[in-house]
């Protein structure tokens, strides 16, 4: 075992104790007082932790964001740490989900997604600030609230900071093979308005204009958009229309959930729904476009760095790629170095059974250390 895996393996039960802490303090996006409090807790830890500066971003809806900063007058650019401190699971989850130990494995709603990796983050940062390693150049460490539903606050932000960095490391939990991710889909959330007109069914059916009858023309137009195998995926998930069972239906509304592989992906299929057209006389067609993110391309040469500074340090890394998407796909998408999926291994995220592997916990933050200590700029 190398010289720093087997310190942060000697740290695993300090690791465990932080985990617990985080855990303990349920964090639901949607219950902001309850998440201010792990905030709070954080900022305390970044303290203790001697950051330079920690700034807090107060939110009206959402929880308060937290950015600290460790050499923070450093030259060079700086590294830059994304992590999410909302989980999925609903404030009393702990009940029916109780933190456990069993076979090597962590129980606890947040751990894998993604409390384990802000603690991996966390002690790859401050083992390194106890070894008088901290590298010559600044370390931003960026806590955000709402990644679970998009990051619709925290993205101006998180691409404002990233957009001078080095390399960003994003926490999110590794592939259930144990894999970083070096691509993600990207995604977009479409709306369907499909407006006719409504009549009598029994009276006057001939002065209707039937929008579910149109909508089903449209939803099998939009279906031939999908392209499975080049990673293209487009799904109608929801639909609701028609006003009475007596009544020719005057509107229907429906959901599209889109991933693409690639940025030109993305593009071609907005344009395409942005092009839908009414096949009946007097219906009337629109897709608006909702949240999205741009997807998270495989940056060729990425990779092979960070396997190479890992295996220097005996940590063999492996990568792959999953259709959800993350704040690295913001990064990405703007050029900036991006390593995703560098937090826990472990499974069930957002599931009743999530767990993480608790070896895995000092041997990512071996992993995280090296690449603070070892990176080198890109030429
Ligand atoms: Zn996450």
């Amino acid at each position: 075992m190398s010289e720093l895996l087997n310190y942060f393996t000697d740290r695993t039960e300090s690791m465990l104790e932080t985990l617990t802490e985080m855990v303990e303090r349920e964090s639901f996006t949607r219950e902001k007082s309850q998440v201010d409090r792990l905030v709070d807790w954080m900022g305390e830890r970044c303290q203790a932790m001697k950051a330079d500066s920690i700034l807090r971003y107060p939110q009206g809806e959402c929880g308060d964001f937290l950015l600290a900063k460790w050499n923070a007058e450093a030259s060079g650019k700086p590294f830059l740490f994304l992590v999410h401190v909302d989980t999925v699971h609903p404030i009393g989850s702990l009940e029916t989900m109780p933190i456990k130990i069993e076979d090597g494995r962590y129980y606890g709603p947040g751990s894998l997604d993604m409390k384990g990796g802000t603690v991996i983050a966390l002690e790859a940062i401050d083992g390194l600030r106890a070894r008088g390693q901290l590298p010559d150049r600044p370390i931003f460490f960026l806590a955000t609230t709402e990644e679970e539903i998009g990051s619709p606050v925290s993205e101006p932000l998180i691409k404002q900071l990233a957009a001078d960095c080095e390399l960003v490391l994003v926490m999110e939990p590794a592939t259930k093979e144990g894999t970083i991710k070096t691509w993600r889909k990207g995604g977009g959330k479409y709306e369907l308005i499909v407006e006719g007109r409504a009549a009598h069914a029994g009276i006057a059916p001939q002065e209707g204009i039937n929008a579910i009858i149109e909508f089903a023309q449209q939803a099998l137009e939009i279906n031939r958009l999908n392209d499975l195998k080049y990673g293209t995926s487009v799904s109608i998930t929801l639909v609701e229309g028609g006003s009475a069972g007596n009544v020719i239906p005057a509107r229907v509304e429906a959901h599209i959930d889109t991933r693409v592989m690639t940025l030109e992906a993305m593009e071609n299929l907005h344009d395409a729904l942005s092009k839908l057209y009414p096949k009946m006389p007097g219906a009337k067609v629109m897709c608006r476009r909702g949240g999205h993110r741009p997807p998270m391309e495989r940056r060729p040469g990425l990779f092979e760095k960070a396997a190479a500074i890992g295996a220097k340090h005996g940590i063999t890394i492996y990568e792959g790629g999953t259709g959800g998407g993350s704040d690295g796909n913001f990064t990405a998408a703007m050029g900036i170095p991006t390593l995703d999926g560098l937090g826990a291994h472990g499974d069930g995220a957002h599931a009743t059974h999530e767990h993480v592997i608790i070896s895995s916990l000092p041997r990512q933050a071996a992993l995280i250390a090296a690449l603070l200590l070892e990176w080198k700029a890109e030429d």
